[in-house]
């Protein structure tokens, strides 16, 4: 016998089944071909790690304007995607449709979001590097 994953809840059910009979919500929409369920996790989170300063991860969760606005703005000069990025890494992103992205895994989402810091501490360092190497001059 075939199976398939509830898109709601999970659940291994019969290929052949229109209701899931763990969540008992009708699957119907697949049916018809239709994807409904809300963009998946690390699809979203890859999107806003390299293409965030474009707006990417907002068109693929059915944001348009505001994927439009941060395309325009590179990401809000990369702040806006980051924050973004940051919500994505710990399950506070909502699509366009005010739902939280399917199958999150905060294992990745907290892993991914500490190896980001890394070139963030690298920027912050050689900004700071500038800083003193424009100052000490001047107090020396
Ligand atoms: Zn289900």
């Amino acid at each position: 016998m075939e199976k398939k994953k509830c898109p709601n809840c999970g659940a291994e059910i019969d290929a052949e089944a229109t209701r899931c009979y763990v969540c008992q919500k009708w699957l119907s929409q697949s049916f018809n071909g239709v994807d409904d369920r809300p963009p998946e996790f690390l699809a979203t989170l890859l999107f806003a790690w390299f293409l965030g300063c474009f707006g990417v991860h907002r068109f693929y969760t059915g944001n348009i304007p505001i994927g439009v606005v941060q395309f325009l703005t590179l990401g809000g000069c990369g702040i806006w995607s980051y924050i973004d990025f940051i919500l994505i890494c710990f399950n506070k992103f909502k699509d366009g449709k005010g739902r939280l992205l399917r199958d999150y895994n905060s294992n990745v989402g907290i892993t991914v979001f500490v190896i980001s810091l890394v070139p963030l501490g690298l920027i912050c360092l050689l900004i700071f590097g500038i800083f003193l190497a424009v100052i000490i001059p001047e107090i020396v």
